[in-house]
């Protein structure tokens, strides 16, 4: 962390006490989500030392035990963390509240920039005008868009919250003169996964697929799971090459996964089709063009990513 008065000069020191007093939490983000400046009061509820250059998820596993911590409301860490992942980092401003475990709750607010880094600024609400049930209605609103657009099984962005962001990031993206890639994968002979060790096998690798491939991408990418075993990627400033490479990256770490079936271990392949998008198309013909891909990559032998075109503009 950078908090010397050198680097910030005296307007920021005097900033950052203000905002100490003012009992805000303050911290900042770097693009790969790792904790570059908190205050003390960030510090404090979220159970890092000065100068901690932690990573959020971690941050995030550090906090189970902690009791004046946040408050995640599962049974399921890894698959909180998992729907948590695939909505942070990806728009240039979220507002939303977070509970306590001391039973408190935050406003939080998150600014992105188009390098990545992230500021978050929370102040405590637990005694605003917003209590009661205007603000139970507000959270059972929250919680409802959240389940309409979550994989159940996995965590992700489920069809419905990956074809949003597709049609969110092709509108907004080419306006201001960025591009994207978008991926269409599938598990390569998932169906002898599911016929030769059962149906909680197939679903077992395919949340530590999504977990895997989380862990490999940037913040500000989104993985939707868009059908049975097949998922979608929306890269933002990512070109064809860029988007192989990722592809590469997630192939050469994918663990081996021990079914909790057969205790057998495998280690899931799977064949992708890529395009780069820089000016604004429709997602059908997008997906249509990623579609190809794949079906040419599936044709070339599998567990290979192909590089498609969308088709010229008639
Ligand atoms: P290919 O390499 O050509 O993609 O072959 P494949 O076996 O992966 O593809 P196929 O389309 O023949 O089979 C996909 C299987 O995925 C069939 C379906 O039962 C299974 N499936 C779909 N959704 C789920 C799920 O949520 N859990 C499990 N365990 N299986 C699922
Ligand atoms: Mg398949
Ligand atoms: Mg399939």
């Amino acid at each position: 962390m950078d908090d010397d008065a050198g680097r910030l000069g005296i307007h920021g020191v005097r900033l950052l006490d203000l905002l100490a007093g003012s009992g805000l939490l303050v911290a900042l983000f770097d693009a790969g989500d790792v904790l570059r400046y908190a205050n003390p009061a960030f510090r404090r509820i979220f159970g890092v030392e000065p100068g901690q250059a932690v990573g959020w998820a971690q941050m995030m596993r550090g906090n189970q035990d902690n009791p004046g911590g946040p408050l995640a409301h599962t049974d399921d860490f890894e698959k909180w963390l998992t729907a948590a992942l695939s909505r942070r980092g990806k728009q240039p401003f979220r507002a939303f509240e977070v509970d306590l475990k001391d039973g408190r709750w935050l406003w939080i607010t998150e600014v992105i920039e188009a390098d990545g880094w992230m500021l978050t600024i929370a102040a405590d609400v637990t005694y605003s005008a917003h209590a009661g049930q205007e603000r139970q209605a507000r959270l059972d609103r929250d919680i409802a868009l959240r389940v309409a657009r979550t994989d159940e099984l996995t965590g992700t962005l489920n069809r419905r919250g990956i074809l949003a962001a597709l049609e969110d990031a092709c509108v907004r993206l080419p306006a201001e003169g960025r591009g994207y890639a978008l991926v269409l994968l599938d598990l390569d002979h998932f169906k002898l996964i599911n016929d030769g060790h059962g149906h909680d096998a197939g679903d077992e690798v395919l949340r530590r697929f999504v977990r895997h491939a989380q862990s490999r991408m940037r913040p500000a990418d989104f993985l939707g799971r868009y059908g049975g075993e097949e998922f979608l990627l929306v890269l933002p400033d990512t070109d064809a090459a860029q988007a192989d490479a990722l592809l590469a990256r997630i192939r050469a770490g994918m663990p081996e996964i021990e079914l909790p079936t057969t205790g057998a271990r495998l280690t899931p392949g799977f064949s992708a089709g890529v395009i780069a998008v820089r000016q604004a198309r429709l997602p059908r013909e997008q997906l249509h063009a990623v579609d190809r891909a794949l079906y040419r990559a599936k044709h070339a032998g599998r567990n290979c990513t192909v590089i498609g075109e969308l088709e010229p503009v008639a």
